[in-house]
């Protein structure tokens, strides 16, 4: 693999924001690995979010304005997804699921949504196609 093909490949990469409410499952969307958009027999499971005890309010977060409430119920939503829920089941190759782990993941992450980071193009266009607007 050549510098010039892993710099395309990076530049390459997209984003696509999904609402926690409803995200696509896996069959839902197109046998396209997510990372490079070769077909794609196996799945990648992505956490949303880990597991943290709640340790009080956070300085910095206090300083930014958010309240002891928003804090609790933020981490009372990351406690929700850590029960199991908060799993995002993504196609994969066979490539980029045994030889090359894919540079993909959640980029952002709030109450309501979350943006994938690393997709190609060709997933997202796919995901578009089947009526995911990727907002
Ligand atoms: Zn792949």
């Amino acid at each position: 693999m050549t510098f010039a093909f892993s710099l395309r490949d990076l530049i390459r990469m997209a984003e696509m924001t999904f609402s926690l409410a409803n995200f696509p499952r896996k069959e839902q969307m197109p046998a396209l690995c997510a990372r490079c958009g070769r077909a794609a027999p196996c799945t990648r499971r992505i956490r949303l979010k880990v597991y943290e005890p709640y340790r009080g309010p956070d300085l910095i977060a206090s300083l930014a304005g958010a309240s002891d409430d928003d804090q609790r119920r933020w981490h009372d939503l990351q406690q929700l997804l850590a029960k199991g829920n908060g799993v995002v089941e993504l196609p994969i190759c066979w490539w980029h699921r045994w030889i090359i782990p894919p540079m993909l993941g959640i980029k952002t992450m709030t109450e309501r949504q979350f943006t994938l980071w690393g997709l190609c193009n060709s997933f997202v266009q796919a995901m578009k196609q089947r009526g995911w607007s990727g907002a």
